[in-house]
């Protein structure tokens, strides 16, 4: 009797474990479009309609390589709404009780598919350079998980970069050159975009009549949804946009959501193109001389560092993660997150194209979207499920690790040494956004100051027992205490009255 082979919507890669391990004339592939994945958090369309169409040409291709897939569409009058139901329909269909699958990013999936009344065998997803038995052996015994020291690890075993054993151009990292402030630029390329085909539009119609009420647009849909077109996007950006990607990496415009980004992390994770795609299409241009070390190792430091280390991180610490809240932040998430009115020129800038585009960069899921939340205390969890919903890339296991832990310091501090704050000064520098706010970024109180200077210094005070002791942020406590006491109050009181504001719902 042959198995079920469940390959899920952000496993599209031909040789994915379960595919390796599986055999063609005998096994079915089981895939799903399932109600419940899609209703778990309200995602936003776009990121829905990637998923569904990525995952029906995926199917088309494995039939057309004879693979026998047992698809269920998400209007099939049929489907079950979960996983599990789906798994035992096909079981009872095809008179076996034996799946083999790839292990999901997920925790709440792990534990779903080992209670499952079948025997599910869950297989390492390998499709990244780091095992997590790996991961385990380079943590053990050290007392901070530095991204840095990993990273490092990664590239003398990749060879990426290295030249006789050490790093191309002399260092291992050239960040300290990676902080230009940006120009508009109407000769800048986008991001490769892709016209909708026959399969797209139909889900295009599907998911616009399913999840009508989710935030975000849908349409102008243009993502890649075929590994053919994810590896043309890939090579749009290297030969275009990536000499630029090191210089400008923690830059803000109006109006340019993309800048020098590459935008490939959501067919990255969804498995139409693989690390060791992403890293060779990379240090290819840096050989042939057309980008500088400072963009080619950026890049991969992304890749094969924060990315690798991010997983690591999630799967080491457990199902509990998601739930961490070490500073006790506890403020609803404002409506202004879901496109509700602001004053905040930066957040609404970051807002509405995440609206838009299921995208924002770095800088502004850190320094704009996140930076506020830590500062004003947002409650983490409600925050992990915003980001878990409005971004296309988005995946727990590497999802939660950027806000609970990077952005959030909900995790104590086992991601950040110390919490991404800033006052809006930081912004200021990266962008051209406080021109047209109506806040002022160089007023420190009073009705026009910027509210990110604000609660700066009231997160700061509140969290004064945890963090003083920290020389990392010594300076920033010595010129707090440098202020005099009048000064202080009034910030402090102004930032209170912010925090009022937010809370009862007027515009801030
Ligand atoms: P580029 O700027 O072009 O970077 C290249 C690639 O490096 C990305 O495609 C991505 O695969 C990888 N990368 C860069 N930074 C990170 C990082 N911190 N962690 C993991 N991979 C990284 N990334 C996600 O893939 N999914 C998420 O859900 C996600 N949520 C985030 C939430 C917060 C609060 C923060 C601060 C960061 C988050 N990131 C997430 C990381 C990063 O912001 C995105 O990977 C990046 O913006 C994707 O856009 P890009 O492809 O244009 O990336
Ligand atoms: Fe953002 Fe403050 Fe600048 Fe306005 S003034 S854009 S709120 S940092």
């Amino acid at each position: 009797v042959g198995r079920l082979v469940l390959v899920l919507g952000d496993q599209l890669s031909h040789s994915v474990s379960a595919l390796r391990e599986a055999d063609k004339t005998s096994d079915t592939v089981v895939m799903a479009e399932m109600m419940d994945e899609a209703r778990y958090v309200p995602h936003h369309p776009k990121k829905i309609a990637l998923i569904l169409s990525a995952m029906r040409h995926f199917a088309e291709e494995l039939r057309a390589e004879g693979w026998q897939v047992a698809y269920t569409r998400l209007d099939d009058p049929e489907a079950t709404r979960s996983i599990v139901g789906e798994l035992m329909r096909r079981a009872e269909q095809h008179e076996t009780t034996e799946v083999i699958t790839t292990q999901p990013g997920e925790w709440r999936l792990i534990k779903e598919l080992n209670n499952a009344p079948l025997r599910v065998r869950q297989l390492p997803d390998d499709r990244f350079l780091c095992s997590l038995e790996e991961f385990d052996r380079w943590a053990r015994g050290r007392k901070e998980l530095r991204m840095e020291y990993f990273y490092r690890e990664m590239r003398r075993k990749t060879g990426f970069l290295m030249e006789g054993g050490k790093p191309a151009g002399g260092k291992w990292n050239f960040d300290h050159d990676n902080r230009k402030r940006a120009q508009a630029d109407m000769l800048r390329a986008s991001p490769m975009q892709f016209a909708p085909d026959e399969v797209t539009r139909q889900v295009l119609d599907l998911v616009e009549t399913r999840f009508d009420g989710n935030f975000g647009q849908l349409r102008p849909f243009w993502f890649a949804v075929t590994r053919a077109q994810a590896l043309r996007a890939l090579d749009h950006f290297a030969r275009h946009l990536l000499p630029g990607f090191g210089d400008y990496q923690d830059a803000m415009l109006n109006d340019d959501p993309f800048l020098h980004h590459s935008v490939i992390s959501m067919y990255l994770n969804i498995g139409l193109l693989n690390p060791v795609d992403i890293c060779t299409r990379i240090i290819e241009e840096w050989q042939a001389g057309r980008v500088p070390i400072n963009a080619a190792e950026g890049y991969v430091r992304q890749i094969i560092g924060w990315r690798e280390y991010m997983r690591g991180i999630y799967f080491r610490e457990g199902p509990d993660y998601v739930r961490r809240n070490a500073l006790g932040h506890d403020r609803d998430l404002p409506a202004l997150y879901w496109g509700g009115d602001t004053r905040m020129n930066c957040v609404r800038q970051a807002v509405e194209q995440t609206g838009k585009e299921a995208y924002a960069h770095h800088i502004q899921r850190l320094m704009v979207t996140g930076n506020f939340a830590l500062l004003a205390g947002i409650d983490p969890v409600q925050l992990h499920e915003w980001y878990l919903a409005v971004y296309a890339d988005a995946f727990e296991w590497v999802e939660a690790p950027n806000v609970i832990g990077m952005s959030q310091f909900a995790d104590g501090g086992i991601i950040a040494s110390k919490p991404y704050i800033s006052s809006g000064n930081y912004i200021n520098r990266m962008s051209d956004y406080c021109g047209t706010c109506a806040y002022s970024v160089g007023d420190k109180t009073g009705a026009r100051a910027c509210p990110f200077n604000l609660l700066y210094w009231g997160f700061l005070d509140r969290h004064r027992e945890r963090f003083a002791g920290n020389p990392r942020m010594t300076p920033v406590y010595r010129t707090w205490d440098g202020m005099d006491a009048g000064r202080r109050s009034e910030i402090l009181s102004d930032a209170a009255q912010r925090l009022d504001n937010l809370d009862a719902g007027r515009v801030v």
